[in-house]
């Protein structure tokens, strides 16, 4: 069992990775972003509180996503092993999060830096959308629907777009990432655990080089 974090910017394409690591080695994607969506869509307090801060492309506190983490790790065994997707964001996310791990008695392996340029991340970004159903995403350019507005994989026509997903938005949450969560670069590297891929590789490329460290 291998526990990993993708870290990296928005458009990075950590999602795509993590879906990918779910169907094939069975591994469960822990991802706060889509955890935070699922709380806004269903309209309870703590989604009303994030919806706007997540729409500003701010970060939501950290008590907060450090609770559904937490939530999420002590309710179950993952046998193929927890991928971090987009958590931890800040420092005193990864501190929680290596006690956490310390308390239920797991470790990280590896943390999965994936490097890619800001300009990249403005196409990729504002021109994804995804199926609304059965999760599979998608892209205007590099991956569309062979079908136009029909999902290849479940054939809903329920496609989306992230309400945070467009030039503006971008931008702030790139500044989040470059103010708080480049840092930890530097922490995991450190402490020996980081690992740096080609993020601009193609899609198997990068899953390759992935498949690669979890062995
Ligand atoms: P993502 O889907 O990972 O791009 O996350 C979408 C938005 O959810 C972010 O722009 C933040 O507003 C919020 N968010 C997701 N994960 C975290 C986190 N670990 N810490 C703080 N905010 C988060």
């Amino acid at each position: 069992m291998t526990n990993i974090i993708l870290l990296g910017p928005p458009g990075a394409g950590k999602g795509t990775q993590a879906r990918k690591l779910v169907d094939e080695k069975g591994m469960i994607q822990l991802s706060t972003g889509d955890m935070l969506r699922e709380a806004k869509a269903s309209g309870s307090e703590m989604g009303k509180r994030v919806a706007a801060v997540m729409e500003r492309g701010e970060l939501v506190t950290d008590e907060i996503v450090i609770g559904l983490i937490e939530e999420k790790l002590t309710s179950g065994a993952a046998s193929g092993g927890f991928i971090f997707d987009g958590f931890p964001r800040t420092l005193a996310q990864a501190d929680a999060l290596r006690e956490l791990l310390d308390r239920v008695g797991l470790s990280l392996d590896a943390v999965v830096e994936m490097r890619v340029d800001d300009e990249a991340l403005v196409s990729r970004i504002t021109g994804r959308y995804t199926c609304g159903d059965c999760g599979e995403g998608y892209h205007e350019t590099a991956k569309p629907t062979a079908k136009e507005g029909v999902c290849d994989v479940c054939g809903s026509t329920n496609l989306k777009r992230r309400a945070d997903d467009n030039e503006e938005t971008l931008r702030q949450r790139l500044m989040e990432y470059y103010k708080n969560t480049s840092p930890l670069i530097g922490y995991y590297y450190a402490k020996d655990q980081l690992r740096s891929i080609d993020g601009l590789a193609e899609i198997d490329t990068v899953a390759a080089s992935i498949a690669e460290i979890v062995g």
